[in-house]
């Protein structure tokens, strides 16, 4: 190229430029609105500025995309901004939508739809929460009347207890003092009673031996009948002093050696008047070698005689009746056994309870208030002894009331007799 052509490509290239210049200052200023003019005529600016048109149209497309996502976005922010409103003035129900483009406002979303849910259920919660600590307030509020109320109740309750309870003290002291009248009464009473019955029944004794005079057999039968009744009424006096002295704690009993062969038979001796009337044969048995035992005659006596009695009651006229004693081991063992109606065994162990009657509507015919065992079994046990009785429960076959006395005495009879509960009073206090 010569000089001048030179010259001349500069000049135009200068010119071009200065085509060119203005628009690129528009773009540096960012206006990318206008692309660049390309003359008809081809020359070397041309592929330039046709790249730098398509350098402009992409420059507007990105320009068009991210004003877009900054408008979706201003408008997603004010749609969150609304929600969170709602949610704040306490519709939890109020979420944001999601576009289901699946991007970060889409995330963005669902974080704080589910915060408002979260915040929702919490604060329905701590509604609940309320609802149930101010039901609570109130049930404790009622039971707190409640428990002034039963406070109150008790209050009177224990000051009507206090006055009942000084009545009570009262009339024990009235009934203290009327029992041990009526204690008195009845020891007094039975003794004078037994006193006469001792003579009127001797008197009937001499009677019917013919010791003063002879008798006719009208006379003897109806004597034998007062005998009877005599007899009857003696043991209920007996029965009655009994319970008198164990009611009041004066039960004597006085230890001596006693032989036990003699005891026996003078017992049986006694009976044998009221065993004749019913024809009944009355035998005695006495072991070998029974030692001396140190006991209350009378009262083992008394055993015996309640024992023989009762053998007599329930036995069939004309039978025999065995009054025993015997060695065992440490103990003397004593029996009487009868053949009359026996005991069933369901009531072996009751029939030496106070009051109780095998048959209550038969038994009380052959006089007697159900005292008789019941005693006795006191007076065996405070001697140490045990008492108890063996029947079939068959008619015929009898019973047989055994008790043992220990041969080494034991101390203070009078004491463990008190300490036996016989009327069952000191379970009841
Ligand atoms: P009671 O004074 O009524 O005879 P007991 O305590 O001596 O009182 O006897 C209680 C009851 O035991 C009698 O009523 C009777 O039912 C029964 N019983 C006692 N001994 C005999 C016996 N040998 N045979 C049959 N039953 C008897």
């Amino acid at each position: 190229m010569s000089k001048s052509e030179l010259e001349q490509y500069k000049q135009y290239a200068s010119t071009r430029l200065s085509q060119i210049i203005p628009m690129l200052q528009r773009y540096a200023m960012g206006d990318f609105s206008e692309n660049i003019e390309i003359p008809e005529k081809e020359d070397e600016f041309t592929g330039i500025l046709v790249g730098l048109n398509l350098m402009l149209d992409d420059i507007r497309e990105l320009i068009k995309a991210e004003t877009d996502r900054a408008f979706r976005f201003s408008t997603k922010v004010d749609e969150i901004i609304d929600t969170i409103q709602t949610a704040a003035r306490g519709d939890y129900s109020a979420h944001v939508k999601l576009s289901g483009k699946n991007d970060e406002l889409d995330a963005l979303a669902m974080g704080i739809n589910m915060t408002i849910e979260d915040v929702g259920e919490s604060i329905k919660e701590v509604e609940r929460n309320k609802e149930l600590l101010q039901e609570k307030i109130k049930d404790l509020e009622k039971s707190d009347l409640a428990a002034l109320n039963i406070m109150e109740d008790l209050h009177e309750t224990a000051e009507r207890l206090e006055k009942t309870q000084a009545v009570i003290q009262q009339k024990n002291i009235e009934l203290e003092k009327l029992s041990s009248l009526k204690s008195a009464f009845l020891n007094i009473t039975s003794h004078e009673l037994r006193t006469p019955m001792s003579s009127v029944k001797g008197y009937i004794q001499m009677l019917l031996k013919q010791k003063l005079g002879e008798i006719n057999k009208d006379q003897k039968s109806a004597l034998e009948v007062v005998h009877r009744n005599a007899n009857r009424l003696d043991r209920l006096i007996q029965d009655i002093l009994d319970v008198s002295r164990l009611e009041s704690g004066t039960m004597k009993f006085i230890p001596k050696d006693a032989n036990v062969g003699r005891l026996v038979c003078e017992t049986a001796e006694t009976m044998m008047y009221s065993a004749a009337l019913k024809d009944i044969k009355l035998n005695t048995e006495i072991g070998k070698g029974i030692p001396d035992l140190f006991i209350d005659q009378e009262r083992i006596k008394q055993v015996i005689i309640n024992l023989t009695n009762n053998a007599i009651k329930f036995s069939p006229d004309k039978s025999i009746i065995n009054i025993k004693a015997k060695n065992e081991q440490d103990n003397v063992l004593f029996e009487v056994e009868d053949f009359g109606r026996g005991i069933p065994k369901d009531k072996q162990d009751k029939v030496f309870e106070t009051f109780y009657q095998v048959d209550s509507g038969t038994d009380i015919k052959f006089g007697g208030a159900g005292l008789g065992l019941a005693i006795s079994r006191g007076i065996v046990i405070a001697h140490g002894g045990k008492v108890w009785v063996e029947s079939e429960g068959k008619p015929g076959k009898g019973s047989t009331f055994k008790f043992t006395l220990p041969v080494k005495s034991v101390k203070d009879i009078e004491g463990r007799f008190k300490a036996i509960d016989i009327f069952g009073l000191k379970n009841n206090k």
